[in-house]
């Protein structure tokens, strides 16, 4: 049987990191990381990950502003709201949750925070830079993705990695961190041939896609380590369940490791953004 990353218990350890750099700050410059997290709309999926996100911000000591807006809420007013933003020195952090109401252009927003307080790393300066190998602010789901990795693997070096999923908040960062350890990386998609054959040569196996169960124990080399990303909500005797993207009871008769769902790379994001957030701040006072 499998070895099961335990995302809740590395989370916990990335927070106290997180919490520990809070009082770093707050012993050397007086001054408390600031996040202020932003949420357009009623979408209850990105309702329930903007609380958590603030709570747990809460608990390591971050300050967090939280804006929530109205779904009809114009360009033009989220515009202001970043500048605002932007202009505060109280905010080190800004966090956008996606996806935008439609009529909002999400990549104008991204574009507007000041790279050095966007902690979800997802500004084309922070993406070039972490596709050059020299960024700050890494995307909080593959940075996560990748301490899990190392808690099960002191080198990474030579490993074949197969990412499936190339989206740019996790297939395609995941993909450039995963080459900076010298992984030999591929990246699988929907338009992929043989997908499963891709998978079977996988040392680690990274899956982003959202397809439920899509990953099956055939696609999974023996002893490999896989990493679930997925969350997607499912109705089992009219009970409301969530699972990833691998079959977790059939995968974990073949992997070495493997990370479940829930319990695994979602708090590890959330414990990432904490940490994207105080090392905003120390870029910020220092
Ligand atoms: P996305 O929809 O932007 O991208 C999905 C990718 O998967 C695409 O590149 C697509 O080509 C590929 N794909 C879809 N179906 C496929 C199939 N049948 N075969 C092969 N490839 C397929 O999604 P995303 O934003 O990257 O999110 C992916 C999943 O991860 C979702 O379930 C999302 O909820 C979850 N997610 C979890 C966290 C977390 O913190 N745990 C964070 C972000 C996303």
């Amino acid at each position: 049987m499998a070895q099961v990353i335990d995302g809740k218990q590395l989370a916990s350890q990335v927070l106290e990191d997180a919490a520990a750099e809070v009082e770093w700050l707050k012993h050397h410059f007086e001054s408390v990381p600031g996040l202020a997290v932003v949420l357009v709309g009623d979408d209850a999926a990105s309702q329930i990950y903007v609380r958590n996100k603030i709570k747990r911000a809460k608990e390591a000591g971050i300050a967090s502003f939280e804006h929530y807006l109205e779904a009809d809420t114009s360009q033009a007013t989220l515009d202001a709201l970043i500048q605002e933003l932007n202009d505060d020195p109280g905010v080190h952090g800004i966090l956008v949750q996606l996806p935008l109401p439609e009529h909002i252009d999400e990549a104008r927003i991204i574009s507007s925070i000041l790279p050095e307080k966007d902690v979800d790393g997802f500004h084309p300066a922070n993406v070039g830079a972490l596709s050059q190998g020299r960024a700050s602010l890494v995307p909080c789901t593959p940075q996560g993705c990748l301490i899990m990795l190392r808690h099960v693997h002191q080198d990474l070096s030579g490993k074949n990695a197969v990412i499936v999923g190339r989206s740019n908040i996790v297939g395609k960062p995941m993909a450039a961190l995963l080459l900076q350890e010298n992984c030999t990386v591929t990246i699988a998609h929907s338009r992929t041939r043989d997908i499963r054959k891709v998978c079977q040569e996988a040392d680690i196996l990274i899956a982003a896609t959202g397809s439920p169960g899509l990953i099956q124990s055939d696609w999974i080399k023996p002893e490999a380590t896989v990493i679930d990303v997925g969350i997607n909500a499912i109705e089992v005797d009219g009970q409301r369940k969530l699972i990833g993207d691998v079959d977790f009871d059939g995968a974990s008769q073949v992997a070495g490791a493997i990370s479940p769902v829930p319990g695994g790379v979602g708090p590890m994001t959330i414990a990432c953004l904490l940490l994207n957030t105080t090392r905003a701040a120390k870029n910020q006072l220092t």
